[in-house]
């Protein structure tokens, strides 16, 4: 669907009946808005939506004077781009590529194509520098807590352990375009990074088109465009993080330039059981999920990177996490945490200044 017009805190909006896409393929999640501070914008954006990787999309082109009938065929080839890339990666079919090494697993290799050889190569990397806290071998420990079902429940410790020798990311083997699983049980998932990889590949079909100032929200992974800035810059856009506990508020707001950025966030897919929350983002040394945080934004140069870097720091905690995102190079972020019942953040050094806090709302 695509139209224009400015519609502000759109996807607070959207977030009512994502139930209702579970049975599509990745985990939903809205966790950022995004809507434009006041310099040099057009008010009336040209807007297209659509729901793919199950969530929703949306993109905005804010260039002036662009023809509509020319940015729409654009903007339709971008969530063309979104849904290929989905039905690569996707582990919730047999014949995604994806799919095939992981039916295949201590069997046979699989010849993938180049891309998914280079994403994969991307996900190794996360996993060397993050210590194996971001691991797309997670697969049989996500599929054993089951997130999705109707009724979820905690799996019985035995199982859990038996689980853990198969979410090795070492036992991932690739060489030139063939992948292999060396055992039977592992799995590949790539719901830590596809999305926001999709955004990137998005974001290349909309500067393919020329446009100079454009957003990409995919579920909360946004890709940023916006020419003659950087990330850190308080030019483009205005980004609405959303309250962890309160549905409809958001927590705080900052501003940036053209990048990604993503949310990871034990609200995202969870359930309650004895009064402990059980979230979907797995800390691959016990097989539970990860503790200490309740949610992590990371910005990025780009979306793949924002998309790793926001579930890593979850997994590696507030110290860690904020360890990491300082020595990074071009990563910013900022950890939401509980402390005796209040909610509190750290922010890196470059969004100290750019990040307001909502306390309308505590
Ligand atoms: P979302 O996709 O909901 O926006 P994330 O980017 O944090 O949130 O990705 C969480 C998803 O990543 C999980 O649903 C699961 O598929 C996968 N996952 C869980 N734990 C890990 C991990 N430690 N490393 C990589 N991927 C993970
Ligand atoms: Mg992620």
């Amino acid at each position: 669907m695509i139209h224009s017009g400015f519609r502000f805190f759109q996807l607070i909006v959207l977030k009512v009946g994502i139930n209702s896409l579970r049975s599509l393929f990745f985990p939903a999640c809205l966790s950022l808005v995004c809507c434009l501070s006041c310099r040099s914008v057009p008010d009336s954006p040209i807007s297209g939506e659509t729901v793919a990787m199950n969530t929703f999309v949306t993109v905005n082109i804010y260039d002036t004077g662009t023809n509509f009938e020319n940015a729409s065929t654009w903007i339709d080839s971008a969530f063309a781009e979104i849904k290929r890339i989905e039905e690569m990666a996707t582990h919730y079919s047999n014949t995604s590529e994806i799919g095939r090494i992981n039916y295949h697993a201590g069997v046979d290799s699989v010849a993938v194509s180049e891309e998914l050889v280079s994403l994969l190569e991307e996900s190794l990397k996360f996993a060397e520098e993050s210590g194996g806290a971001f691991n797309v071998a997670v697969g049989p420990i996500v599929q054993a807590w089951d997130f999705l079902a109707e009724q979820p429940r905690v799996p019985e410790r035995e199982r859990i352990d038996k689980l853990l020798p198969l979410i090795d990311y070492r036992l991932i083997s690739m060489n030139g375009n063939k992948v292999y699983l060396q055992k039977k049980g592992m799995s590949l998932d790539l719901g830590g990074i596809a999305k926001g990889y999709a955004v990137d590949r998005a974001v290349d079909v909309l500067k393919a088109g020329g446009f100079k100032r454009f957003i990409v929200d995919l579920g909360g992974n946004l890709g940023v465009f916006w020419e003659g800035t950087r990330l850190i810059d308080s030019a483009a856009a205005r980004i609405l993080v959303r309250h962890p506990r309160k549905e409809g508020e958001f927590f705080g707001s900052f501003k940036m330039g053209s990048g990604g950025v993503a949310t990871s966030g034990d609200y995202q897919q969870y359930f309650m059981a004895e009064g402990v929350r059980y979230h979907h983002i797995i800390d691959p040394t016990i097989g539970y999920p990860a503790r200490g945080v309740v949610s992590v934004t990371a910005m990025a140069p780009d979306g793949i990177t924002a998309d790793a870097f926001s579930t890593l720091v979850f997994v590696l905690g507030r110290d860690r996490g904020m360890e990491v995102i300082k020595n990074t190079p071009g990563i910013e972020g900022m950890i939401i945490y509980e402390d005796d019942g209040m909610l509190n953040v750290d922010l890196s050094p470059g969004l100290q200044e750019l990040f307001m806090r909502n306390y309308s709302h505590d």
